[in-house]
């Protein structure tokens, strides 16, 4: 089964009829894309900036940061690349250690709905300003979409844009600003409609929803029989996400676990997904899926 999986190396990624679905990877590392060149990937869906920030006492200053992402994007070449700011807090803990934010209270007994992703960043401004300046750097040398974790309302939004947009004019950068939202938490799919308005993507990321939508720890064993993908409530939400999508025009991903599940691949075709990004070890397998599949739009064509 694997030497058939293999004739799906560097092909297209398409329906059985003809639709298009860009099958891009979850990186954390650069070295991942020696991998990636067997393969053939439409893109990077989901960098996992936060990796480049562990196991040091101090953030990486903005040349480091810069340094890496412009390699990310210079290796592939003219394919999109999509980073995302950093994720910690929750599950993802490191700034805990950190002296030079004291100040900051991470959230007590819950650090899932504590100070996680872009709500840190927005009070470790430094932090938030310096991966900005080094990430539109490093967008200068190809297509980069920037993605912003744990966004709960259209403020969060409205902030990093602004940012962004003064950093670039001191920077004189010329390339095209591309800001999105990851959907993650129930009430940013509630008002999807009010955040296209100031995004220019989406990307569904499901492990955070789920968790979020079911109240279900990701990483807690005694609910893991509790955290289901299938659940209706996720279905629903899924959709209705893809349909604000939609009706304001603008691309949608999904980038966590069930952007691999086979169980998906049909669903997500259908409900017009721009891309679907996963580990590098599922692409072939859904390219594989997804060329089996006719698409049948489920959304209300515009
Ligand atoms: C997600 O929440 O689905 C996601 C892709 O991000 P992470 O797993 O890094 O939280
Ligand atoms: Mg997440």
């Amino acid at each position: 089964n694997r030497r058939g999986l293999a004739a799906y190396a560097m092909q297209p990624s398409r329906s059985l009829n003809g639709r298009e679905m860009r099958l891009m990877a979850n990186i954390e590392f650069i070295e991942e894309l020696d991998v990636a060149d067997q393969i053939g990937i439409d893109g990077i869906g989901l960098f996992r900036s936060e990796f480049l920030f562990l196991n040091c006492k101090l953030p990486p200053d903005e040349e480091q940061q810069y340094r890496y992402y412009a390699a990310i994007i210079r290796r592939m070449a003219g394919k999109p690349v999509t980073m995302r700011l950093l994720d910690i807090g929750g599950d993802k803990s490191w700034l805990q250690q950190q002296d030079q934010h004291e100040h900051i209270s991470y959230g007590g007994n819950n650090p899932s709905l504590g100070l996680r992703g872009i709500r840190l960043l927005l009070r470790c401004r430094q932090l938030l300003t310096t991966q900005l300046r080094a990430m539109l750097r490093a967008g200068e040398e190809g297509p980069l979409h920037i993605l912003v974790p744990m966004v709960s309302n259209c403020d969060e939004m409205q902030q990093v844009r602004a940012l962004a947009m003064q950093i670039r004019k001191e920077l004189g950068l010329q390339s095209p600003l591309s800001i999105g939202t990851m959907i993650e938490v129930p009430a940013a799919v509630m008002i999807a409609d009010d955040l296209a308005k100031v995004s220019d993507f989406f990307s569904i990321g499901t492990n955070d929803l789920i968790q979020y939508t079911l109240a279900v720890d990701r990483s807690d064993e005694g609910v893991a029989d509790l955290y289901q993908p299938d659940h209706p409530a996720i279905q629903k939400l899924i959709y209705q996400t893809a349909l604000a999508a939609k009706h304001a025009g603008i691309p949608i991903s999904v980038c966590g676990e069930l952007a691999a599940h086979p169980d998906w691949t049909e669903t997500f075709l259908n409900l017009d997904m721009h891309a679907l990004s996963m580990s590098l070890h599922n692409i072939l397998p859904v390219r594989r899926l997804l060329s089996r599949q006719v698409y049948t739009p489920l959304l209300p064509q515009r």
